[in-house]
């Protein structure tokens, strides 16, 4: 609890001691807006200075109620950082799930990359929903979670979906674990043997996030094999083969999920 705690009670109804530096504040009794991002000429403070720096002794310039009859008009920050709560917890029981089955039944597989770990990169809330990518020692999975008033656990496992970015349309496809729930998952890398390290896979990831919604990508084709194929040719001048021999196959070898380099 701060100073402002029991002076602000009533005015903004418990939300004092959430308000962030970005609140912007509204007088109760003349409406006048107090934006941190304009600061209040009139008594000089400077442009940037949050509702809660304001001086004790600050009030309305239009009819000089005192701070304390001011409320919350808008906090972006305050929304940013429920945002951001939100995902840390579902972005952490998902790496938790997924280091659990690395941890188990993967941990042997041949096919698994042992320099790369279970790590979730980019997540943000995309239409309500949190989006992002999940890097594993095996995939690397556009990852979609249900937003918070929705409920996924009635997902048939294997289902196809078609998911619009800006990008275009991706395939998803439905799944449930006992731990998470429902999720919806785009391939994006499987197997993962052409990744030289974490940061490496992060790099990739956090170029999928950005071109997934650049709109400048859209074509009427499987987006996710040309994203694919771009990280693709990104990851292949560290190679010797020539161009030639090295674009066509790799980008098979991903499209078929480790088919061809199995066989
Ligand atoms: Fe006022």
């Amino acid at each position: 609890m701060n100073e402002f705690s029991n002076r602000f009670e009533g005015s903004f109804l418990g939300a004092n001691d959430k308000i962030s530096a970005q609140a912007i504040m509204e007088c109760k009794v003349c409406w006048s807006p107090y934006d941190p991002a304009e600061g209040d000429d009139y008594r000089q403070v400077e442009p940037g200075t949050a509702f809660t720096d304001l001086p004790d002794d600050w009030s309305c310039p239009n009819c000089s109620a005192p701070k304390e009859q001011f409320m919350v008009l808008e906090d972006p920050g305050s929304e940013a950082a429920t945002e951001a709560a939100q995902l840390d917890g579902v972005t952490a029981r998902l790496v938790a799930d997924f280091r659990e089955i690395w941890h188990s039944k993967m941990r042997d597989v041949p096919m698994v990359n042992k320099l790369l770990t279970v790590e979730a990169v980019g997540f943000r809330i995309v239409d309500g929903r949190p989006l992002g990518v999940l890097i594993s020692p095996w995939f690397m999975n556009l990852i979609q979670l249900p937003g918070e008033d929705e409920d996924w656990t009635d997902l048939v496992a294997g289902e196809k979906e078609l998911v619009a970015f800006p990008s275009g349309e991706y395939e998803f496809i439905h799944n449930t674990r006992e731990q998470i729930g429902g999720y919806k998952a785009c391939s994006l890398f499987s197997p993962m043997g052409e990744f030289k390290s974490q940061m490496q896979a992060q790099e990739v990831a956090a170029a999928v996030m950005v071109a997934l919604f650049d709109a400048g990508n859209r074509a009427e084709t499987d987006r996710a094999a040309d994203i694919r194929a771009a990280r693709e040719a990104e990851l292949a001048p560290e190679r010797d083969d020539p161009p030639m021999l090295r674009d066509a196959p790799s980008r098979r070898a991903v499209i078929t999920a480790g088919m061809a380099e199995q066989g």
